[in-house]
């Protein structure tokens, strides 16, 4: 292990670790330059970092980016921040909480600063909201080409796998119909200070320009996503007639999975980002049968 400045930094500036904020800071150097390796960027490139802690990964980004714009709530950090990164001058540090900014605002405002050509977001994600950012991102953001991020093994699983494991569910499908997600390498617990009681992984998503399959509504498609996997040990016909969500009989229902060429009997969790895609746009054209 190549140690970074971390335990320092956080000595020198007399810091107390919160776990509610999940900081779990990263020491081994090693591990921040595979994940800034893995996540292309190069000095056309404005990279946002969520949640920086003390900077370790921060220094990293500044050294082979155009520039960092660098988001972290606690305003604790940011006197050690300002210190560990004295020595860059294209980072800038924002004191907001990453579920609440206006990050298309931040990623246009410092794209121009940094004359920068494309951005990437990097993180070592805090536990606790890992899957509203996630969420956030994928659906809200605009201009962002790659993301990589640090989250907890089992989440990884969950964004890459597919029909029928016991994996699959609506984080994956929303993950893969915004992305192309790969899991790059997983991060002992001894990597950071304190020790986090999970396995961590790096996942890098390539943000899709287009969904990969079309959608006529999108609202209606992540609906049935979210009442399919909802009562995930339910058939598909009665999780969507059970959720209350839409005006169809379950004869309508199963007429629907008739013309998929499907049995009545299925589970939503069998169903492909493409066959979700397929029922949602055969739900509204029944709708306008009507
Ligand atoms: N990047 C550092 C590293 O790798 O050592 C710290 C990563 S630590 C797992 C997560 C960081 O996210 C902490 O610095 C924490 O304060 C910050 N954080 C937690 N919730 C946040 C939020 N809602 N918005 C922005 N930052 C947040």
């Amino acid at each position: 292990m190549i140690k970074n400045n971390t335990s320092e930094i956080i000595k020198k500036h007399r810091l107390k670790l919160t776990k509610a904020l999940g900081q779990n800071f990263l020491t081994d150097f090693s591990v921040v330059k595979r994940i800034v390796d893995a996540s292309d960027i190069d000095k056309d490139t404005l990279a946002i970092e969520i949640g920086p802690g003390v900077g370790s990964m921060t220094r990293e980004l500044a050294a082979r980016s155009a520039g960092v714009a660098a988001i972290e709530i606690d305003k604790r950090l940011i006197p050690a921040l300002n210190d560990n990164l004295s020595d860059y001058s294209n980072v800038s540090i924002i004191n907001e909480d990453i579920m609440k900014a206006d990050i298309d605002t931040i990623i246009n405002k410092y794209r121009e600063v940094y004359n920068a050509k494309s951005v990437k977001v990097v993180a070592n994600l805090p536990y606790y909201i890992t899957t509203p950012i996630i969420m956030r991102f994928l659906e809200e953001v605009k201009g962002v080409d790659k993301m990589v991020f640090m989250v907890q093994r089992e989440v990884a699983e969950r964004m890459v796998s597919g029909p029928g494991t016991k994996d699959y569910g609506a984080l994956s499908v929303a993950v893969q119909f915004y992305s192309k997600p790969e899991i790059i390498f997983d991060v002992p617990p001894h990597c950071f200070i304190p020790q986090p009681e999970v396995h961590s992984t790096i996942i890098g998503l390539d943000i899709l320009s287009e969904p990969p399959v079309e959608v006529i509504d999108r609202n209606l498609y992540f609906k049935i996503v979210k009442a399919s996997f909802g009562q995930r040990r339910k058939t598909l016909v009665n999780a969507l007639s059970n959720s209350g969500f839409f005006n169809k009989t379950k004869e309508q229902i199963k007429q629907i999975l008739k013309e998929m060429g499907k049995s009545e009997n299925i589970r939503g969790e069998v169903l492909t980002v493409a066959q979700f895609a397929q029922l949602s746009n055969l739900m509204i054209n029944e709708h306008q049968k009507d």
